[in-house]
């Protein structure tokens, strides 16, 4: 395999809170929260970030679990903020294409970019 952490993380390889797993997609916790809940959602397949030619099946199931996910840490009524990096400028970090969903507090206003 090669060296990703998070499909080494999906193949149980490395220890990770799991919040929601299934054949194709696996939900789990922040190492570094930003926010009272920051849980990450991943394919288990490993695609290196949205810019990538990712079956629209899997895209469907990644963005209908967001939801899941939500209900799950109990932040979908108060709402929550999905953000997807991609690449350099979106200072993607891990290059295994993941979903941040934070939430349990009121995000900042604005998604401009840095000073
Ligand atoms: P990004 O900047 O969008 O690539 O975000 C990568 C995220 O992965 C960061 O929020 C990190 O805190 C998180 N992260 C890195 N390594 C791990 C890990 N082993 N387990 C859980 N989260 C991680
Ligand atoms: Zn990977």
């Amino acid at each position: 395999m090669h060296d990703c952490i998070f499909c080494r993380i999906a193949a149980g390889e490395i220890p990770a809170k799991v919040v929601f797993e299934d054949d194709d997609v696996l939900a789990f916790e922040d190492l570094n929260p930003q926010t009272p809940v920051h849980t990450l959602l991943i394919p288990k397949q490993h695609f290196e970030s949205i810019g990538d030619d990712i079956p629209e099946a899997l895209l469907g199931k990644l963005f209908s679990k967001v939801r899941e996910v939500a209900r799950i840490k109990g932040v979908d009524e108060r709402g929550f903020r999905v953000i997807v990096n991609s690449g350099e400028d979106g200072r993607q970090t891990v290059h295994h294409l993941h979903i941040h969903i934070l939430g349990g507090a009121t995000m900042p206003i604005g998604m401009g970019p840095a000073d």
